[in-house]
């Protein structure tokens, strides 16, 4: 019998976490069994237990779940702490949350965009799940600045105000941003509408690199709208996708996938 694993969300029919996680196990020749699971917005906690009973070893939580499944854990790892939100479990006599959105996306633009975070300005767009599952990744990074700006201003506060303890984030209005940034992190839900959110064209540095956490068929709203504001280089979420995926997997089974041949492989 292989390996059973889920992700678990609502909608979940999109996911690609099933067709990475089996070119992952095929790295190694080890066979895995990765099902997507639709759990009922009211039954979160009840799929889990369901999965459990099957026998899983583990799932990645999805939207709209990232919080309930942080409620749901007693044990989590720091990152997951810091962000309020859990995207992998692992089931073993208890029950593990962790989040790896953060380190997968640094991974992203450092190791395959071959970026450097540290010492640089870097901006976030967004204050919701996504966000607040980056910043500290970001943080640990070492920016020379961390800026957040959200249509809501103090939903942005609050989630600034619970990373006091390891970083000062600058928080803004979209109308109050003036200065120039290295690093544009959009991680707004803005693309899935179509739209790109309110920022002024001057906040591109030059060198700068415009990241979209979406990843589409088309450059997003975001990504096109920054190219045309002069950032020297847009990407999308797909390597984060994929990096936040590994990075699971190797919790999971203690062996580190290669990613590159998978990201080119779902591009
Ligand atoms: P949430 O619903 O938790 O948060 C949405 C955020 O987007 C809020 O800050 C909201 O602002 C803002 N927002 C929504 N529409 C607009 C708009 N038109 N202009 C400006 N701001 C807007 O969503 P998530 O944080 O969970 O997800 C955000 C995105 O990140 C999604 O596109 C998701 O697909 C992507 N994602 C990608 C991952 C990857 O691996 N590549 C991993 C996780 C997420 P306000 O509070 O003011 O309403």
């Amino acid at each position: 019998m292989s390996d059973l694993y889920a992700v678990i969300g609502n909608p979940v029919e999109h996911s690609k976490s099933p067709q990475i996680h089996a070119e992952f196990a095929r790295q190694f020749n080890e066979k895995i069994e990765y099902i997507r699971v639709l759990a009922p917005r009211d039954g979160f906690g009840e799929t889990v237990q369901a999965l459990r009973a099957r026998g899983a070893l583990g799932a990645n939580v999805t939207l709209p779940f990232k919080e309930e499944a942080y409620a749901l854990v007693a044990t989590l790892s720091p990152r997951a702490k810091l962000a309020g939100a859990v995207n992998t479990l692992k089931f073993d006599d208890g029950m593990l949350g962790e989040n790896t959105d953060g380190i997968g996306l640094v991974r992203d633009i450092e190791n395959n965009l071959g970026v450097a975070i540290a010492d640089r300005r870097v901006l976030v767009l967004g204050a919701g799940g996504a966000a607040r599952g980056i910043l500290g990744a970001l943080a640990e990074r070492q920016p020379r600045v961390l800026a957040l700006v959200n249509r809501d201003r103090e939903k942005a506060q609050r989630v600034a105000l619970a990373h006091a303890s390891v970083v000062h984030i600058a928080v803004f209005a979209y109308p109050d941003l003036h200065t120039e940034y290295d690093l544009i992190i959009n991680a707004t839900a803005s693309s899935i509408q179509r739209e790109r959110p309110p920022v002024p064209a001057t906040i591109f540095a030059n060198g700068a690199l415009a990241y979209d956490l979406m990843y589409a068929a088309e450059p997003t709203p975001f990504m096109q709208f920054a190219k045309e504001a002069g950032a020297a280089r847009v990407a999308d979420g797909v390597g984060m996708l994929v990096e936040q995926a590994a990075e699971s997997f190797f919790i999971w089974r203690g062996k580190r996938p290669r990613t590159a041949p998978v990201i080119a492989l779902l591009r």
